[in-house]
């Protein structure tokens, strides 16, 4: 029995063990190991591969509908965490630092960019994560933008700060 094996992509010869069943205990595959893997890297970047690839997603989708929902949230976590990055991790006013009480916040109120996501904040988020940093965007905590909002724009911290200070 013959102990090695001549790759067809590398052209090099290798221990048999490198190069995985095509069909268990008859035929071994004509790459090895290292040009399998480079080859389906190579393959995954394509058209097709990126085809197969949601075709796959779509199918684990539709047999356990919750996997969208996950990866929805990781999708949405990541994109939030990029944008807290960008922004500021803690609320620009009272420092609040808890993710979940922060949010990103128009500074003069008019919200003009916003308007035009008329999918809302979620489309919103998406175009925001790919500018650089906006002068008119911080970030907050809802109770200072809600603060801001009910207060004429001035969060009342800052009432306060000037009256200690
Ligand atoms: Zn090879
Ligand atoms: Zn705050
Ligand atoms: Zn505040």
């Amino acid at each position: 029995m013959r102990m090695t094996k001549t790759c067809a992509r590398c052209k090099e010869q290798k221990p048999i063990t490198e190069f995985r069943w095509a069909v268990r205990g008859k035929y071994r595959g004509s790459y090895c190991g290292d040009c399998e893997r480079a080859y389906a890297r190579e393959w995954s970047k394509t058209e097709t591969g990126r085809a197969s690839r949601r075709a796959k997603e779509q199918r684990a989708y539709v047999k356990d509908p919750s996997r969208r929902k996950v990866a929805a949230k990781k999708f949405r976590d990541k994109r939030n965490d990029q944008i807290f990055e960008i922004y500021g991790r803690a609320c620009s006013c009272c420092g609040e630092a808890e993710r979940v009480f922060l949010t990103i916040d128009h500074v003069n109120n008019d919200g003009g960019i916003e308007r035009k996501f008329h999918g809302g904040n979620e489309q919103f988020r998406n175009w925001l994560v790919k500018q650089a940093r906006l002068p008119q965007y911080q970030t907050l905590c809802w109770n200072c933008q809600w603060g801001r909002r009910i207060n004429g724009g001035i969060c009342p911290h800052e009432l306060v700060k000037a009256e200690v200070g």
